[in-house]
């Protein structure tokens, strides 16, 4: 076991969590603080092969004990560990912030309590779950769920608290047994949740939490054939690949990636409104799968709307996540942030306009940045950035606002801005999202189904839909009236 290490006052084991106790690996990968890139919150256990082996080993032989468990006694544990979530949200919320650079006010008083929402709603909806049963041609039918076995989640590095909890949350209260892989450029607050999980009271190999690359350690979890679930939150490309190794043992596999989602915004909506709310898509920089990053307005609008937005997107403040004054952080890594760049420096050389930013703001921040596409088929329209770069289009009627909402591969969200009723109702139908909004963003019902639809994901998280996934259905026939 390795020396735990203070961040800010809060001290956190650098060790994976397997079986109920810490192990630590002899390698080791680091890491930095985003929006102070020289500094080094610590050196992490590097897991591999073996230690991927020693969590399903782990989590295979907790299962049945856990599946044998009620849902409301289950419940109960995942309840205790929400009341030590809201317990130590001060600390998860500073650690998050420096792992990650998400701004500080926003995890204290938001992200980290969804986090311990999220294990009360699954805790709930487990419990209250009710078979249904009906007859029909002649037999009592009856649709059961039944625990599928360890499940292995595995997660990105953009809000990786709140994602590692929705996501864990449905497997344990399906009765899995869960292994948690969180990114490697964010692994510190799944540390955190791993000294609650302990406090909590779970059996020991209920929920294990491992660090490392996927490359070697991923790449081994979603392969052992002893996993019955795997759920991934991340990248297109990485979804390609454990795609593979799923099908391989013909495990089921719900995939939520990337996005490039349209905020459209019609001539009739509070103009004032959606710029506001489009220049809110560069909060954390960006770095949100569901961002409205293809910014569509309607002609008539264009002049008033960018007024408005430009001096929205001019009062976001550049900075150190812990500062309340700060809108905007850094981008997660240099890595990231070049891969950013390339796209910016791609579209300017293609002969896109850079209507604002476009520039590195040193370190690993980028400034909020606005790019004017030559045509629809431009790079930075069509892709994924994952980063403080919208673009601006407009449109005449609405066929064409529908025809470029949906022009991309991806199909994650939709935001609309109409004072019309008629059209929310019409336009919200047309556009292609797994979620869509209108004349709002990001207000979620944990019991709504959420996925992406083409290449933006497979499966639906959320509410019952969640439970499903993690569950074995089978439907129960007996003979009416041939048993007493
Ligand atoms: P990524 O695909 O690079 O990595 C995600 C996770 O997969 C990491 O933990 C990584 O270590 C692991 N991984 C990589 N290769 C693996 C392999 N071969 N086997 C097993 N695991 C492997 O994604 P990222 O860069 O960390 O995250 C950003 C992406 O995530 C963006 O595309 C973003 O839109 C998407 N995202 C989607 C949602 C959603 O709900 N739809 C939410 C957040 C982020």
């Amino acid at each position: 076991m390795r020396d735990r290490v203070t961040i800010e006052g809060v001290d956190v084991s650098p060790d994976h969590f397997i079986g109920g106790r810490r192990v630590a690996s002899a390698e080791t990968f680091e890491t930095r603080c985003p929006f102070d890139w020289d500094r080094k919150l610590a050196d992490v256990s590097r897991g591999d092969a073996a230690t991927a082996a020693l969590a399903v080993e782990a989590a295979t032989a907790a299962f049945p004990g856990w599946a044998a468990t009620g849902a409301a006694e289950r419940g109960a544990v995942l309840h205790r560990l929400a009341d030590l979530i809201e317990a130590n949200i001060a600390r998860l919320a500073i650690i998050e912030c420096m792992d990650m650079a998400m701004l500080h006010e926003s995890l204290r008083l938001r992200v980290i309590a969804r986090g311990a929402l999220n294990f009360r709603n699954y805790a709930d909806i487990a419990a209250g779950y009710t078979e249904r049963t009906w007859s029909s041609r002649g037999t009592a039918n009856r649709v059961i769920r039944m625990p599928a076995g360890p499940a292995v989640i595995i997660t990105p590095w953009n809000a990786p608290f709140m994602l590692s909890t929705w996501k864990c949350a449905p497997a344990l209260a399906a009765g899995n047994t869960v292994i948690l892989k969180p990114a490697e450029w964010s692994p510190l607050s799944a540390s955190l949740l791993a000294d609650l999980i302990e406090q909590a009271g779970f059996p020991p190999g209920v929920f294990n939490i491992v660090q490392g690359f996927g490359r070697d350690l991923g790449m081994a979890l979603v392969s052992d054939p002893r996993v019955k679930r795997i759920s991934f939150t991340g990248s297109v490309p990485t979804a390609r690949v454990i795609g593979k190794a799923a099908a391989e043992n013909i495990v089921p596999f719900t995939a939520e990636l990337g996005g490039k989602s349209p905020l459209l915004v019609f001539a009739d909506a509070d103009i004032d409104a959606a710029a506001k709310k489009a220049a809110g898509q560069y909060d954390d920089s960006g770095q949100v799968c569901m961002a409205g990053t293809r910014i569509i307005v309607e002609d008539s609008v264009r002049e008033p709307f960018l007024e408005k937005f430009n001096a929205y997107a001019d009062a976001h403040v550049m900075g150190d996540s812990r500062d309340p004054a700060t809108t905007m952080s850094a981008l997660i890594h240099p890595d990231h942030a070049a891969r950013v760049l390339g796209f910016i420096d791609r579209a300017r050389a293609a002969g896109d306009t850079i209507a604002r930013g476009g520039y590195a703001a040193g370190g690993n921040f980028i400034a909020p940045t606005l790019i004017v596409p030559r045509s629809n088929a431009s790079e930075v329209v069509q892709n994924e950035v994952f980063g403080p770069v919208l673009t601006f289009q407009t449109f005449a009627g609405e066929e064409e606002g529908i025809a470029l909402a949906n022009s991309t591969a991806y199909g994650l969200s939709g935001i609309i801005y109409t004072g019309n009723a008629v059209r929310a109702e019409r336009i919200g139908r047309a556009v292609r999202g797994g979620t869509v909004w209108v004349n709002t963003f990001l207000v979620r019902d944990l019991t709504a189904p959420f996925g992406g639809i083409g290449i933006s994901g497979i499966g639906r998280e959320g509410g019952d839909y969640a439970l499903d996934f993690h569950s074995d259905l089978k439907t129960l026939q007996i003979l009416e009236g041939s048993v007493g």
